[in-house]
């Protein structure tokens, strides 16, 4: 295979296969772009990554991170294993792994899926270069505390001042009542809105009265379905899309939205808590009927900030105040472009990366 394949004017820069026999460690580590420092992206353990995969979530992180105006670049990693091997296998191949990559300073290591902070504790102690870390060893658990939830209701708030948006009436259905969608729920309430609808993998539950948010959450907690819940209306996984609502927050997987079912949504709003929730083609089609939908890679920056800043060893407090500060700026200058040069939010957002992006590739010797 041409390891050249993927080489254009931003990256990537090391494409690197990790073999060892003893552990069975079959790995690529693709370090995509520097220029803004170290990258930070996740190790991705499944039988079936490829190096294109692996190549495409190192360029997403790219944009991601320089979008969020963190000093990292972006780079990714996958190990090709099952994640559900017994503890002790698991164990000796990720600190294979991290020992394999230990000269390669300028990439640190963060979970993904098939690795949680367990793995990132195994990695820090190999190499001490890993985010997402168990809490007693400095790391800040970005799923416990909502950072990206969090990240996502201040986009919400944003887009008060560009429309006529009030989040204190605002409705909200959420697909995907997990980590992000509940923290997001949470968080929303307490500015005043009103969860109408929320959905997980076995179905949707309907309330234009308000949804009961905490017992949705202990539902979930001990491993139930939204279902469960004594919410007036029960509907199948896919109803969601048709609920009428204020903002409609995709929380769950990616491509949910394309054109096969984009005609059926009822919202003026959209946060892209998941990633590429809605394919382009369906992201014009809302724009041009004035739907706004703000970009995953800016309206769920929430939880790699909250990693760059575990980095960086501060607290909480200071994650917090960071999503807050960098989420708010970034959908604000997103929305200004789309509304001054009518751009597409996706292509808005991907402008405003790639500017900074380009103003530190100037500093760098490695750009022509
Ligand atoms: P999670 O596993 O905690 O929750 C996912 C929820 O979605 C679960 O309740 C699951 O039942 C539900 N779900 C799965 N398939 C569904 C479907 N087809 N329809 C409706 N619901 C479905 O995961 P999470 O951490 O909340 O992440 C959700 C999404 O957000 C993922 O795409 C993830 O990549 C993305 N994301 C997460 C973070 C983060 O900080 N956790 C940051 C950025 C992006």
């Amino acid at each position: 295979m041409d390891i050249f394949q993927f080489s254009d004017e931003i990256g990537p820069r090391k494409v690197i296969g990790l073999y060892e026999p003893k552990s069975n460690l079959r790995a690529i580590l693709v370090v995509d772009n520097v220029a803004c420092g170290p990258a930070i992206g996740g190790v991705r353990m499944a039988p079936d990554v490829t190096l294109a995969e692996c190549f495409r979530l190192a360029r997403a992180m790219t944009f991601k991170n320089a979008a969020a105006g963190l000093p990292h670049g972006g780079g990714k990693s996958v190990i090709v294993a099952d994640p559900a091997m017994p503890r002790p296998n698991k164990e000796e191949l990720i600190r294979a792994f991290a020992r394999s990559i230990e000269q390669v300073t300028d990439y640190i290591v963060g979970p993904d899926m098939g690795t949680n902070e367990l793995c990132m504790g195994w990695v820090y102690d190999e190499i001490q270069r890993a985010v997402g870390l168990p809490r007693e060893i400095g790391g800040i658990p970005l799923d416990e505390i909502g950072a990206t939830g969090f990240g996502l209701s201040i986009a919400a708030q944003e887009l008060e001042g560009f429309y006529d948006l009030d989040l204190k009436s605002a409705r909200i259905a959420i697909q995907g009542f997990g980590a992000v969608g509940y923290h997001a729920a949470r968080f929303l309430a307490q500015q005043g809105a009103k969860l109408v609808a929320a959905s997980d993998s076995q179905g949707c539950v309907i309330d234009q009265n308000g949804l009961d948010i905490d017992e949705l959450a202990a539902i979930k907690q001990r491993g139930g379905q939204v279902r469960d819940s004594g919410a007036n209306q029960k509907k199948g996984r896919d109803d969601i899309v048709d609920v009428d609502c204020d903002i409609w927050i995709p929380a769950a997987r990616p491509d949910v939205i394309s054109m096969e079912n984009v005609a059926r949504l009822k919202t003026r709003f959209i946060l892209q808590g998941a990633n590429i929730p809605i394919t382009i083609d369906a992201e014009k089609w809302l724009h041009d009927r004035g739907i706004i939908s703000i970009p995953d890679f800016i309206a769920n920056a929430g939880g790699v900030i909250c990693a760059a800043v575990e980095y960086q060893r501060g607290s909480e407090k200071s994650a917090f105040d960071a999503i807050a500060d960098k989420i708010s700026r970034n959908t604000r200058e997103t929305l200004r472009l789309v509304k001054d040069e009518q751009l597409l939010p996706r292509e808005a957002a991907e402008k405003m990366a790639l500017n900074r992006l380009k103003k530190a590739m100037m500093l760098r010797r490695s750009f022509g």
